[in-house]
């Protein structure tokens, strides 16, 4: 059996399997698709003391890293299932059951799409997810955010700061964001809210130019030109697999403490599919390397 056996090859995994390696210990990963969520991000300016990268860049970097170590990569394998017994096992879609003594999760998560025409085309060419991440890019220029929530409403607040003008879109005739929030963003002067309002489609050329959308009273449709859209309909925790076994809040993600670990011993989580409020590359990486010595702590113990 493992020592550590990660389920997840995004940051978090690849950080936690090359702490839990570097302690001797015998560690695998396993992973759907190595790199995970940076695979799909073009430019990244946030992962402290690189200046620059690119998501592919930087997944082949950790792969690497990764590689230098005595680390069992499984790559290109979902697992499906998780069951304490003596050892923890994890079994794999392929039918295949790994057991362990500890276990990280490390599955991520993903952003909820709104599905509509133009989306895919211009993702990464002005349709973004991530305000912390990509707001910087349209400083003095005009966007929208799709979604009245509390991630839509603090995603224009944090906007507005940078860009020039933002306009949020929400398809309910109110915003569903705490009121602190909604005062917050009245206060501002360089917003326009828009309810129930229905996105018809993400216009462009070579990148976004505007955004497309049908008051739902009137059925009446409209225009804006701008140069970016962030959706902000919800980030979904990879973690359906662990339904009945690992303990997860409302939203799905997995819940730690400042170890890492979850409700059933010798199970850690780490990264975008736990409780860890804020999901960036960082950060993911850091409650990587928590997990690992979390897992180190409790083998040592056990
Ligand atoms: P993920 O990266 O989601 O990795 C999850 C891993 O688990 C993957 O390997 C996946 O294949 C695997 N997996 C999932 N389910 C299973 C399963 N059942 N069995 C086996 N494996 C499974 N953050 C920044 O800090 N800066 C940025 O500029 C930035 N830009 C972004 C741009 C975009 C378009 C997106 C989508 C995200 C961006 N982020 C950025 C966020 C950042 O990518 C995430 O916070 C980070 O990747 C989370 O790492 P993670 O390891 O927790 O999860």
């Amino acid at each position: 059996p493992f020592d550590v056996l990660v389920v997840g090859g995004g940051p978090a995994g690849a950080s936690a399997a090359i702490y839990a390696a570097r302690k001797g210990i015998r560690t695998g990963i396993v992973a759907e698709r190595f790199g995970g969520q940076i695979m799909d991000t073009l430019g990244i300016e946030n992962f402290i003391s690189v200046k620059h990268t690119e998501g592919p860049k930087l997944a082949a970097s950790l792969e690497e890293h990764v590689k230098e170590y005595n680390v069992d990569i499984m790559n290109l394998q979902r697992a499906k299932r998780l069951e304490k017994k003596d050892l923890i096992e994890v079994e794999l879609e392929n039918g295949a059951v790994l057991k362990s003594k500890t276990v990280i999760l490390s599955t991520g998560a993903r952003w909820r799409n709104v599905g509509v025409p133009g989306e895919t085309e211009y993702k990464n060419k002005g349709v973004a997810y991530c305000p912390h991440c990509d707001g910087p890019l349209f400083e003095g220029k005009d966007v929208a955010v799709i979604g009245g929530g509390n991630s839509g409403i603090e995603a224009a607040i944090d906007l507005a700061g940078i860009v020039k003008h933002v306009t949020v879109l929400e398809f309910m005739p109110e915003l569903k964001a705490d009121s602190v929030l909604q005062e917050r963003l009245t206060s501002l002067p360089n917003v326009t809210v828009l309810k129930n309002v229905q996105t018809k489609e993400i216009t462009g050329t070579d990148k976004v130019n505007g955004i497309t959308y049908i008051e739902r009273d009137t059925g009446v449709e409209k225009h804006i030109e701008l140069a970016g859209v962030f959706v902000q309909i919800g980030l979904v925790p990879n973690t359906d697999w662990l339904e009945g076994t690992v303990e997860r809040n409302r939203m799905g993600e997995i819940i730690v403490d400042n170890r890492g670990a979850t409700n059933i011993p010798g199970v850690f989580a780490a990264g975008d599919c736990t409780t860890n409020p804020y999901k960036q590359i960082v950060i993911s990486m850091g409650s990587g390397a928590t997990a690992a010595l979390g897992a180190f702590d409790y083998l040592i113990r056990n």
